[in-house]
């Protein structure tokens, strides 16, 4: 990109696989495009980070410090956004990877939002509700002087739903005297949350698969729809997993496996996904699920399915198994589950794959509409926000598509350019300060 000095501690952000292969994939992009190099060096680091200490007194009455962080990526176009992750490997580099990722995201898909992400490490299984609310609060407390509904608007994300976004709506409010629903999205509907919004990553998944079965058909592959001879596997059953197996069970797909952290299960005839739920409900597993066999996570991914959905976590398709994987379609529900070494080698077999900034772009798609109709007091029927919701995934799947053939480029690369061309252009008219 430029072989100018460097004078930031690159060892600071690239200690995760994460941010490393967030960079790569940007260099790949900013190469493949010819970006200005002032342009790329500046994407390559995250405009702000705070690391925050947050003790809390835990229900033994021992007190115990947790490491918080949040860090803003690029407010070029407008406010941060990005989710909050309550997870044991959570790290500085991590978030600042992910806040890279929804950059690219929000600029894609047209949104007027920057990139951002915060994230605690702690084992959230390991805490009661008590003192994950104390942790909630007293993060939100330490953040607030850089949250807000004009500056950066956090969101649920691996570990948190929407009864955190709850409290940290209710502790930065009460910090400023008065109700302030928009420093959050995800948000329950009582409190000013949208209609579709817990849904929304996971139909986004599933529409941006249908366009992807027809665009294959387009070029001769396939039958161009979605039904009882296309096999699916999904990684992750939380609230991206299991909405998209849902969403794809409804439009008739044989989902033969589902797993979560604890395991998967398995049927040749497909799985009754309602019913699994059921379960799920009840057991808070999918261990020991009777109508069918129990299955590894990488027995999951080695299966022989037209689409593979991994949306746990990131990194778990890696040059160390993507041999294994057969799928034809690769839909990324997860961010960065695949390694750029995984993505190159499934792009150059023929998979198609539909990449994180893309396919899950749903959530903070249906977190701006939130943020608009809390700004403007007026809430949408869940039909108004489904119907947007599915224009815009539309819009974005057919730019990346287009880029693809521009630039005869992966999907991969084609969405991170399609993100860039936005932003260079704002970069480069705003300027640079001072
Ligand atoms: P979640 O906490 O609701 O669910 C995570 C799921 O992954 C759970 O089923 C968990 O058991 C499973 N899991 C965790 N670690 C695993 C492992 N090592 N192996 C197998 N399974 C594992 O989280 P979520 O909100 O569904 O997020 C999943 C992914 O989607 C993350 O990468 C997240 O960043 C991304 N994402 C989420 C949203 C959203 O709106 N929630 C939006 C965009 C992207």
């Amino acid at each position: 990109m430029t072989d100018q000095e460097s004078y930031m501690n690159s060892n600071l952000w690239d200690t995760s696989e994460l941010f490393r292969n967030a960079v790569l994939e940007l260099t790949d992009a900013a190469n493949t495009m010819r970006l200005d190099p002032n342009i790329a060096e500046r994407l390559k680091y995250p405009k702000r980070a705070l690391i925050v200490s947050i003790p809390i007194r835990l229900d033994d009455g021992r007190i115990q410090v947790f490491e918080g962080y949040r860090v803003q990526h690029n407010m070029t176009l407008g406010p941060g956004k990005g989710g909050i992750r309550f997870h044991p490997e959570v790290n500085l580099s991590e978030v600042a990877g992910l806040a890279m990722l929804m950059t690219f995201k929000c600029s894609l898909v047209g949104l007027p939002l920057g990139g951002a992400k915060g994230g605690i490490r702690v084992d959230p299984t390991k805490l009661s509700r008590q003192e994950a609310q104390a942790l909630t609060r007293r993060y939100t407390s330490e953040i607030n002087m850089i949250i807000g509904p004009d500056r950066d608007i956090p969101a649920p994300d691996v570990g948190t739903d929407s009864q955190h976004m709850a409290w940290i709506m209710d502790t930065f409010s009460q910090e400023r005297g008065f109700a302030i629903p928009g420093v959050v999205t995800g948000k329950p509907i009582e409190i000013g949350g949208s209609l579709g919004r817990a849904e929304s990553t996971g139909r986004g998944v599933v529409y941006t698969i249908q366009h992807a079965v027809k665009h294959l058909a387009s070029v001769g592959k396939g039958l161009g729809r979605i039904d009882s001879s296309m096999t699916v596997s999904v990684q992750g059953f939380g609230k991206v997993g299991n909405v998209a197996a849902q969403e794809i069970y409804q439009l008739g797909a044989k989902v033969v496996a589902v797993s979560d952290v604890a395991g998967g299960v398995y049927s040749k005839n497909g799985l009754n996904i309602p019913n699994l739920y059921k379960y799920f409900m009840k057991n808070h597993t999918l261990v020991g699920y009777p109508e069918a066999d129990a299955i590894s996570n990488e027995e999951l991914f080695a299966l022989p399915v037209e689409v593979l959905i991994p949306a746990a976590i990131d990194g778990v398709i890696t040059s160390k198994n993507v041999e294994k994987v057969k799928a034809k379609i690769i839909a990324e529900g997860a961010n960065g589950p695949l390694s750029s070494e995984a993505v190159k080698s499934v792009e150059e077999r023929g998979a198609f794959l539909i990449p994180d900034v893309l396919c899950n772009a749903g959530g903070v798609i249906v977190s701006y509409f939130e943020w608009v109709q809390g700004t403007q007091n007026l809430f949408w029927s869940e039909e108004e926000v489904n119907k947007r919701l599915a224009s815009v995934m539309e819009n974005a799947f057919k730019k990346v598509v287009d880029a693809k053939t521009k630039y005869m480029c992966g999907m991969k690369t084609a969405a991170l350019i399609v993100g860039i061309e936005r932003l260079n252009r704002a970069m480069l008219l705003r300027g640079l300060f001072p």
